[in-house]
């Protein structure tokens, strides 16, 4: 089989990116091993997200089945479209040119994007091969009974989203960390304040602690949410000439352009682990294949973790412009002092605003009710090189949570 185009993996950077290459014109051939979505519909971001909004295990777990078999279909309909045509088996390169699948059917086409994806890395510990509690976030959405104790091991985006929802389903749940403080993408600031309110919604944290055995770790379920690896076991990437990086990744650059022809977008290339960033990536890697040229803002990559309450980051907090030597000035607002969040009920948050030489905007790092899309506003700021002076003249609509940025720009 001959095509223009034949992509690896169907998850966000995967079908996006088949969708808009037919759209473009391009004849596009995408294999998947799995259900189509990847992670992010079917393990990661849809589904944690329905647990984020329940109240209890069971209604979390009926909406997640509810949720993803409507977004899924969604995604099978869209890789139905003309120009597309989805193969379902494991797919291996065998040359520059050329993919193969297990059943023996070969495709070739003069470009290959790879989007395989991530998956959970575990840390080393006694026990952790074999203790039956030991789960990762896959195996933690698959449980149907709530654990009574649940230790988390590791407080970072997936750890921390987790400790929230099964504390509120009930469970006593304790997060161990190594660093010093939970969240190491947030301002350690915001991170800190969001901990502390998270140990008021009855969660205990662990911090500066390594995990070492899990097996004198008194608890039901054990989640281990320490990071995650890129997925490129038996590609067969050395028939292309492609090498690995010290992380595990494919290396690309800025076209994400791994090797001549030959692209690797989303978590498989290691550089932000994000669903949004994968698509972007991915659109972007089609437009080069296009030979076009595109305003896609890589370098601004804005995220949101989903406590209770959300937190967002964009552009670089405190500690990393300090660590810069960045001549940078900073200005807060809080929650507390916002009318909508007053009416809420919702009143704990604080964002930081970052300015730079000529009152540029750097970056903007939050805690609170709606705090993404507040940080998202900033985001788009960013991108169009605002300063703080625009952002003052910008009028915001009373009452809502978005003043809470007009009044940390409007601080002296
Ligand atoms: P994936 O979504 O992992 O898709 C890769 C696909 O490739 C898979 O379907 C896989 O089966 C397939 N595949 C792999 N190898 C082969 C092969 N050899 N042949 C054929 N098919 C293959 N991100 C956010 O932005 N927001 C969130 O709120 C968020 N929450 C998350 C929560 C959890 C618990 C997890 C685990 C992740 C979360 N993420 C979130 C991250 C997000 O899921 C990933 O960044 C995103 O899915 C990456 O997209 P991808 O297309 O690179 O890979």
């Amino acid at each position: 089989m001959n095509t223009d185009l034949i992509i690896i993996g169907a998850g966000p950077g995967g079908y996006r990116a088949a969708e808009y290459a037919a759209r473009q014109g391009l004849q596009v051939v995408i294999v998947e091993r799995s259900e189509v979505g990847g992670t992010c519909l079917n393990r990661g971001c849809i589904p944690t997200k329905a647990y984020v909004h329940s109240a209890t295990l069971s209604e979390a777990v009926e909406r997640r089945d509810r949720i993803v078999a409507q977004l899924r279909a969604g995604v099978e309909q869209l890789l139905s479209a003309p120009g597309i045509t989805l193969l379902r088996g494991s797919a291996r390169l065998a040359g520059p040119n050329r993919v193969e699948l297990e059943d023996g059917t070969a495709i070739e086409a003069s470009h290959i994007i790879i989007a395989t994806g991530s998956r959970a890395r575990m840390i080393r510990a006694e026990g952790i091969d074999t203790d039956p509690r030991v789960l990762t976030s896959t195996g933690l959405l698959e449980l149907s009974e709530l654990p009574h104790r649940l230790c988390i091991v590791g407080a970072g985006v997936i750890g921390m989203e987790m400790a929230g929802a099964f504390r509120r389903f009930g469970s006593e749940v304790t997060v161990v960390e190594y660093l010093k403080e939970c969240l190491p993408m947030l301002d350690s600031d915001v991170a800190k304040r969001l901990r502390k309110l998270m140990e008021r919604q009855g969660i205990r944290f662990q911090m500066k602690t390594a995990v070492t055995s899990v097996t004198d770790i008194d608890a039901d379920a054990i989640l281990v949410a320490t990071g995650r690896r890129p997925c490129t076991e038996g590609l067969g990437l050395e028939t292309a000439g492609i090498a690995l990086n010290a992380a595990g990744a494919i290396p690309v650059d800025d076209n994400m352009l791994a090797a001549p022809g030959i692209y690797a977008i989303g978590d498989v290339n290691g550089r932000q682990l994000l669903a949004h960033a994968a698509e972007m990536q991915g659109l972007h890697a089609v437009n080069h294949i296009l030979g076009r040229e595109d305003n896609i803002r890589l370098d601004v990559m804005p995220s949101a973790i989903f406590t209770t309450p959300e937190a967002a980051c964009v552009g670089p907090g405190e500690d990393q412009l300090k660590a810069d030597g960045i001549d940078y000035r900073c200005r807060k607002a809080f929650w507390r002092a916002n009318g909508k969040a007053l009416a809420m009920d919702e009143t704990e948050g604080l964002l930081k605003l970052f300015t730079g030489e000529n009152g540029c905007l750097l970056g903007c790092h939050a805690f609170g009710a709606h705090s993404a899309d507040i940080v998202q506003e900033v985001s788009t700021l960013i991108c169009m090189g605002a300063t703080l002076d625009q952002l003052r003249g910008m009028v915001h609509i009373h009452p809502t949570l978005s003043e809470v940025l007009t009044q940390a720009a409007w601080q002296e």
